[in-house]
């Protein structure tokens, strides 16, 4: 394992940085430019921010409270009726300029998302990719999915049959910290572009990445006032939240879901929950053992674990499972980490404190129960403060809090099989069911075993980027780990409320006056038997 640069030069490295390269501006007055544009809260305590890098601070952020919440929706209601007015269209169109700005002023963000998550730039990287693709594919295809739908009638040529789709309304938003840029990207922007407002309350910690795209959607066209990010605790404009909006979006942990969902329950409006996972990966014994070990490196490190489709449990044949371990293990312990806002490190560090923690306890926790420690499991304080070692584990029992928790870390456990039903059987043995990797050389038996994983989306010889990324696809969790999907038609559609319209002509769907009722059925089974060979129906 090394450290891209000495402990000293990484905790001076963050402050005099600026933001975008050398014609950026130092960061400080830049992050106060982005802060300011976070709706209400001018008059309570702020929030500082801390890098994870570095510990050093980066910005104060204004804080909501209930009532500045409140009047927040009011605006953002105000502003939908003129937003929802125009056609989808030149809405889309928005979206296509913010995919352009995106691209072009990238380094800005990598700095910030760096600066604020903690990232390695390549998974900074991943994030300008991720808003990109979402912006390019409902840029390009939001009106069509949006489109009002003809359908067949009761009655052939006399009930003329439609669906029209309208925005929700006003859209609340709750983002977590771990992937501020792509992660509001996939649900935000379906949201708009489906005529909603926006209601966002992304985490503090990386609030300003947010902010950023914010800044960019109305360069790019977007209404003032159409898309409002507050920030403040879930206790103090949690309840607004829930009680203001026409649709609530959630993406978080598992038990804040289940309290929101209840909440919401109360109100009968629709909801969207995007929440944690365990998530397996599968290494059939017929997997080229060095592109599967490579593969796990990826799907189990990025941004330090801490991305809910992170694989987390490995399941090998046995077969294979000493030279898939050896590989992997030698992989992992290569692994580059440091903080400099370049490509020179492959892993950055934890985002907060309370994730140090976290990671670590389930480490030492699995080794009091028996697990064995092949690399990493252990802080590096030496390269920053919250820097942990990338840790793959054996012999994880199943006390180990970890064998079914969500670490969110960069911590992997290998299991070994002989079975392949009894791989997917251990896969599929959890409350969770966000996402799963499946290694094989043939590419039908990874699809097969793919259908029999009780996941929202199954990647065969990939972690996750190859479901992540095909944004027609829908993605979310099964289980435990959410209701709804984002991505795809599915993603925009949810943000719409159907209203079936149908016009009738002519012959009634009653006997008209006279007509005996015996005659009327008859001929109207006769009818239904017909209806049911016409084409198109
Ligand atoms: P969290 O549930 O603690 O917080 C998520 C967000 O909800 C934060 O913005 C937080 O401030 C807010 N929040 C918390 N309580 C609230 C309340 N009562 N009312 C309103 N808002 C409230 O989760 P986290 O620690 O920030 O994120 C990590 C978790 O998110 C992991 O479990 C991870 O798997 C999951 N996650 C899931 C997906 C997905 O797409 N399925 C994506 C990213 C993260």
């Amino acid at each position: 394992m090394t450290s891209t640069t000495p402990a000293s030069t990484e905790h001076d490295s963050i402050e005099p940085h600026t933001i975008g390269g050398v014609t950026g501006a130092p960061l400080s007055s830049r992050g106060a430019q982005l802060a300011a544009r976070v709706a209400g809260g001018k008059d309570t305590a702020p929030i500082k921010t801390h890098a994870p890098f570095t510990g050093l601070p980066i910005t104060t952020l204004p804080q909501a409270t209930d009532a500045d919440a409140r009047a927040i929706f009011a605006d953002a209601r105000a502003a939908q009726r003129a937003w929802a007015a125009r056609p989808a269209v030149e809405r889309q169109r928005v979206l296509t300029r913010l995919h352009d700005l995106v691209l072009e002023r990238q380094a800005e963000v990598l700095d910030l998302v760096q600066v604020e998550a903690g990232k390695s730039r390549m998974d900074a990287f991943d994030e300008v990719g991720s808003v990109a693709l979402v912006a390019a594919y409902y840029g390009k295809h939001s009106a069509k999915i949006l489109a009002d739908r003809r359908h067949p009638g009761v009655l052939p040529m006399l009930t003329r049959a439609g669906e029209i789709r309208h925005p929700k309304g006003v859209v609340g938003i709750i983002s977590p910290w771990n992937y501020p840029l792509a992660l509001t990207a996939m649900d935000v922007l379906p949201a708009l572009a489906a005529g909603n407002a926006v209601v966002q309350k992304p985490d503090n910690q990386t609030a300003l990445s947010a902010l950023w795209l914010h800044e960019l959607a109305e360069e790019a066209g977007l209404p003032a006032g159409t898309w409002q990010i507050m920030l403040g605790r879930g206790s103090t404009i949690g309840a607004a939240l829930v009680e203001e909006s026409d649709y609530l979006c959630f993406t978080g942990s598992t038990p804040t879901g289940k309290t929101l969902a209840g909440q919401v329950a109360q109100r009968l409006i629709g909801y969207s929950l995007e929440l944690g996972g365990k998530n397996p990966m599968i290494v059939l014994p017929d997997a080229d053992v060095a592109k599967a070990a490579t593969g796990a490196v990826t799907a189990c490190f990025s941004s330090a674990g801490q991305l809910c489709v992170s694989v987390e449990r490995i399941y090998v044949h046995e077969t294979i499972r000493e030279e898939f371990t050896k590989a992997f293990v030698a992989k992992t312990a290569a692994l580059r980490l440091g903080g400099a806002l370049d490509y020179s490190a492959q892993m950055g560090s934890l985002t907060s404190a309370d994730q140090l923690e976290n990671v670590t306890a389930h480490v030492e926790d699995a080794r009091a129960k028996g697990a064995t420690v092949l690399t990493g499991g252990r802080a590096r304080p030496d390269i920053g403060p919250l820097f942990y070692e990338p840790t793959v584990l054996t012999g994880v029992t199943p006390e180990a809090a970890l064998f079914a928790e969500e670490t969110f870390g960069p911590v992997v456990s290998i299991y070994g099989y002989t079975d392949v039903t009894d791989a997917i059987a251990l896969a599929n043995d959890t409350p969770f069911g966000l996402n799963a990797s499946v290694w094989s050389r043939n590419g039908r038996a990874g699809w097969e075993v793919a259908a029999r994983l009780k996941a929202g989306t199954v990647n065969v010889n990939e972690g996750y980027a190859a479901t992540f990324g095909s944004v027609a696809l829908p993605m979310g969790g099964m289980k435990e780990s959410g209701v709804g999907r984002r991505n795809g038609a599915e993603g925009l559609l949810k943000y719409t409320e159907p209203q079936s319209i149908a016009v009738q002509r002519g012959l009634k769907l009653r006997p008209g006056r006279g007509v005996p009722p015996t005659l009327w059925v008859k001929s109207m089974t006769a009818g239904l038997k017909a209806l049911r060979r016409l084409p198109g129906r």
